[in-house]
């Protein structure tokens, strides 16, 4: 492993956005970087306000940060509010950015997501893809925030040389996931669902879409650990993507969450529900350059998500 580039060790880190899933991954991470990790709850500061986030960087003044924050949700939330998604993000990542800037933050990292590259975008989609072509009209209202927030980092790299990165995972799972019908991403809304119906004993149940759509899924704890390995290793203009390669169809996920969860019935797949994209795996050969995989295969990372769900939100009892 080549030398950090910028060593967390004694360091003040922020990360933004530690409730989510992917913050609350990171700030398990962190624990053993030897960093002060910072955190800050909606009562001190609401995100969306840049007096109120001008004033905690000032009295915080952490070196680094993550920008884990976001207003975010599953295909349904994305299409239904699509004011939130591209107001809130906007404001956030542009107070964070911007107020970072002004503190004199060394390091920042933002995190946007595999939605900003184009809708029918060569598979696997490498970096380079981006604003190439159309987007996926379900979530382009969260892809569009999220491009601007990766401009944002290269704008105030060139104009003040700040060292702003941006890292694109693909669709998460893992701990601490949201657990809802009708905001929540697929795996939590599986896990769910099959959950449900195994301890009901249902013999079917409900998959959206035509249960073909692919997409690549990665485990909220592996998201953490590539994340800081760019905040250590990588400087760069380019955003990263952060993936695992290989891609699953949402029919074979629902097989997969099913064996996880000991369930035997079957799926009626909803035709009338969005599939939205198509296709969406991500060309992980930059990171994979840097030195970096993910560990945790699919069903592994099923199993711990549904432990976690168990443990947290349902109960054995359902
Ligand atoms: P996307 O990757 O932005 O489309 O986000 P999602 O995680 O919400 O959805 C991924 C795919 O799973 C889409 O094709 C959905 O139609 C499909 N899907 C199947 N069942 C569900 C469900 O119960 N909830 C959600 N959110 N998606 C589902």
């Amino acid at each position: 492993m080549a030398e950090a580039v910028f060593p967390l060790t004694g360091k003040r880190v922020f990360v933004a956005g530690h409730r989510g899933m992917a913050g609350s991954a990171l700030v398990r991470r962190l624990a053993s970087e030897g960093c002060a990790i910072l955190t800050a709850g909606r009562a001190d500061m609401d995100l969306r306000r840049q007096a109120e986030v001008e004033a905690w960087m000032a009295a915080n003044r952490p070196d680094a940060v993550f920008i884990a924050a976001a207003t975010v949700g599953g295909i349904l939330a994305n299409a239904t509010r699509p004011a939130e998604f591209l107001y809130d993000n906007l404001m956030i990542e542009a107070n964070l950015i911007h107020s970072a800037h002004r503190v004199g933050v060394k390091k920042l990292l933002f995190l946007g997501s595999s939605c900003i590259y184009p809708r029918l975008a060569p598979q696997p989609m490498a970096e380079d893809q981006l604003l190439t072509g159309p987007l996926e009209p379900t979530n382009e209202w969260y892809a569009v925030a999220k491009i601007a927030g990766i401009k944002l980092c290269q704008a105030y790299r060139r104009q003040y040389g700040s060292d702003f990165i941006a890292a694109m995972p693909t669709n998460l799972y893992g701990l601490g996931d949201r657990y809802d019908l009708t905001q929540g991403h697929v795996v939590a809304a599986l896990i769910m669902k099959i959950h449900a119906a195994k301890i009901a004993n249902h013999d079917t149940v409900e998959v959206w879409g035509t249960g073909t759509p692919k997409r690549e899924f990665l485990f909220s704890e592996d998201l953490a650990d590539g994340l800081v390995f760019l905040m250590k290793h990588y400087s760069g203009e380019s955003h990263i993507n952060v993936g695992t390669g290989s891609e699953a169809t949402i029919g074979d996920l629902a097989a997969c969450i099913a064996r996880v969860a000991g369930y035997r019935g079957g799926f009626r797949f909803d035709a009338s529900k969005p599939d939205g994209t198509p296709r969406k795996v991500m060309d992980i050969a930059r990171m994979t350059a840097l030195g970096w995989t993910a560990r945790t295969p699919l069903e592994r990372g099923m199993e711990a998500a549904y432990a976690w769900y168990v443990d947290h939100v349902a109960g054995p009892a359902g």
